[in-house]
Order: structure tokens, then C-alpha cells, then sequence
């Protein structure tokens, strides 16, 4: 059975196959969860990331994770918030989505998500968690290599939100 939990933590600390990274389109390194990823796997990251010619918003790009204790990194881009009628919810859902893909395409059995698009670009996070608890539960079944998604938060109040979320 795949399961699904919350948690809060520093994603780069995390043992799992693959965290995602809320990147942006350039690939090439940004502030909060991007910067911290960089820093902790080391300049080769964003060397391999160099090749990758960026990313759209809504799609994912998969790296090696170098010097951290996750595998894998696979970058997500997500929607700047908006309005919320310009496209974010399909956005948002559809970095999840593409996550999972290329994940179970690279055999990841455990799978860290931030809370994508909720920092700099300013989605609301209990309509993020939402969208990202919902995508992942309805996806799971889709992709049965995938044992574990853990949803880490950085705040405890993004804690509150993911786990109430969770829970309903
Ligand atoms: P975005 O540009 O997609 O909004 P941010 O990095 O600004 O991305 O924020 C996304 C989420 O990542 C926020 O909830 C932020 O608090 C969180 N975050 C920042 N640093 C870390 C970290 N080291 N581990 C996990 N989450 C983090």
C-alpha cells in the first residue's frame, strides 16, 4: 500500500529516493527551498542543470542529488499565483503529476514534496495543499511503484495545514 504523510523538516536532510525541488524556470538556482537544495548537493547540481535547458511551468526535469542524502532531484516549476482563475490549480496539479511520472519512470520508491509555489510565488497555501494532497492521492493508484509521498513543510503552520488537509 502507498502511503501518504506529512511532516516538518528541512527537505535537503531527508534519506528518500527523490525530493522535489520548487525551482523556477531557469533551472539555475533561486531562494528558499531551490536555494537551500543547491547549497546542500553542491556546485555539480547546478552544473547538471546547466544542460537541462530550464523548464516549463507545470513540468519537471530530473537530476542526480549529489552531495545530498536524496538520490534524486527532480525540479518542478510552479504557477506564480495570480488571481487563481489564470490556470494555477491545473498548473500546480500538473507539477505534481509530472513529478510522480518521472519518478516511477526512475523506479523511486520514496518521494519528497515542498510545498510547491507557496513562498516567493504566493499561492495560498491551504488552496496549495489541496491541490497537492488531491493529485497525489488520486495519482498514487496510477503509479504502484511509488510506496511513499511524504508532503514536508518547512513552518508549522504549513504543518497545520497539510496534516488538516490530510485528514479530510
Ligand atoms: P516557490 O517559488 O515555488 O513559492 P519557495 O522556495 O519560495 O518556492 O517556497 C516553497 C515552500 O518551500 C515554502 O513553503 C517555503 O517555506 C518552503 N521551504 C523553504 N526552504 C525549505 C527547505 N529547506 N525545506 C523545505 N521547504 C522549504
Amino acid at each position: 500500500m502507498s502511503k501518504v504523510r506529512t511532516i516538518q523538516a528541512d527537505i535537503t536532510t531527508l534519506s528518500v529516493d527523490a525530493i522535489v525541488n520548487a525551482a523556477n524556470s531557469s533551472l539555475l538556482g533561486g531562494g528558499g527551498v531551490d536555494g537551500a537544495i543547491h547549497r546542500a548537493a553542491g556546485t555539480e547540481l547546478l552544473n547538471e542543470c546547466h544542460l537541462l535547458g530550464g523548464c516549463k511551468t507545470g513540468d519537471a526535469k530530473i537530476t542526480k542529488g549529489y552531495r545530498l542524502p536524496a538520490k534524486f532531484v527532480i525540479h518542478t516549476v510552479g504557477p506564480v499565483w495570480r488571481d487563481g482563475n489564470s490556470g494555477e490549480p491545473e498548473l500546480l496539479a500538473s507539477c505534481y503529476l509530472r513529478s510522480m511520472e518521472i519518478a516511477a519512470h526512475y523506479g523511486i520508491r520514496t518521494l519528497a514534496f515542498p510545498s510547491v509555489s507557496t513562498g516567493v510565488y504566493g499561492y495560498p497555501v491551504e488552496l496549495a495543499a489541496r491541490v497537492a494532497i488531491n493529485t497525489v492521492r488520486a495519482q498514487l493508484q496510477n503509479f504502484p511503484s511509488i510506496q511513499e509521498v511524504v508532503f514536508c513543510c518547512f513552518s508549522g503552520r504549513d504543518l497545520a495545514v497539510y496534516a488538516q488537509a490530510l485528514s479530510e
